[in-house]
């Protein structure tokens, strides 16, 4: 149909909503019974590779959380537009960077580095300290929020472990304090940061299983194959796989 015909057909009732009032189109949260198929779905559509999944509890039912690996680019990741984020592997200025955190920027636009310079300052330059997560809206991005993480620099984090730890469980906590049921995780600090992939696999699906009951999915979106094949391997010596 034409624009003309469009206008034409476009009664005062069925106008279009005024983007500036609603400026994000959100789609219904998918039914809590066929979440699984429908991110399962949703990530198809993004054209994201991989897609297997695990549950996150070997105890619990179906009603328990699920891990999901995929494969690319993590700015297209969505599942509802509602009740999803996705996770920024940032650094402590929260002011954008390279890798993960410049293609979030880049894809969300340059709203998102308005929001981050509101976030206050801890000390002068810091408004992420290394372990902890802040919270922003996406913008532009597909999903509803922005979590902002900072994982340690392997060679000079005193315990490495411990704060990449912290950066998985505070993104975690602060993704069920406000209602997110669906997490996509790059491979933090496996980047310039230089922590070894194996090792931060575990950690990473170590702290996934501690929020099973409080999140739907947790899903892992791997930039390379290399990475991909680790968070597998991984995922397969520590939880039950399922079919998709
Ligand atoms: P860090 O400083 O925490 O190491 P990086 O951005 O350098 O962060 O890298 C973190 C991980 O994110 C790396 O494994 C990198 O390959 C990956 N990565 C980079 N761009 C993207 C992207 N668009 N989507 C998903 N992962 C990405």
């Amino acid at each position: 149909m034409s624009r003309a015909a469009t206008r034409f057909f476009l009664t005062p009732s069925t106008r279009l909503p005024n983007p500036l009032l609603f400026p994000k189109r959100r789609r219904p949260p998918p039914p809590c019974t066929g979440a699984t198929r429908a991110s399962f779905a949703a990530m198809a559509a993004s054209g994201l590779g991989g897609g297997e999944a695990f549950r996150l509890s070997a105890s619990a039912g179906a009603g328990a959380g699920a891990l999901k690996l995929f494969k690319g680019d993590i700015t297209v990741w969505s599942v509802d537009g509602a009740t999803d984020a996705i996770v920024n592997a940032a650094n402590e200025r929260m002011l954008g960077g390279g890798g993960v955190d410049g293609a979030i920027h880049r894809a969300a636009g340059p709203e998102l580095v308005q929001a981050c310079r509101i976030v206050p300052e801890v000390k002068p330059g810091v408004r992420c300290p290394t372990g902890e997560a802040r919270i922003t809206p996406a913008f532009k991005l597909p999903v509803s929020r922005v979590i902002h993480t900072v994982g340690p620099i392997y060679d000079m984090d005193r315990q490495p472990d411990v704060s990449l730890n912290n950066a998985y469980t505070n993104s975690l906590k602060l993704a069920k304090e406000n209602g997110i049921q669906y997490i996509a995780f790059p491979a933090i600090s496996c980047g310039v940061f230089r922590y070894p992939p194996e090792e931060a696999s575990k950690i990473a699906v170590s702290t996934a299983q501690q929020f099973s009951k409080d999140i739907k999915e947790v899903h892992f979106v791997l930039f390379s194959d290399e990475l991909y094949n680790i968070w597998r391997e991984t995922a397969k010596e520590m939880l039950p796989q399922v079919e998709k």
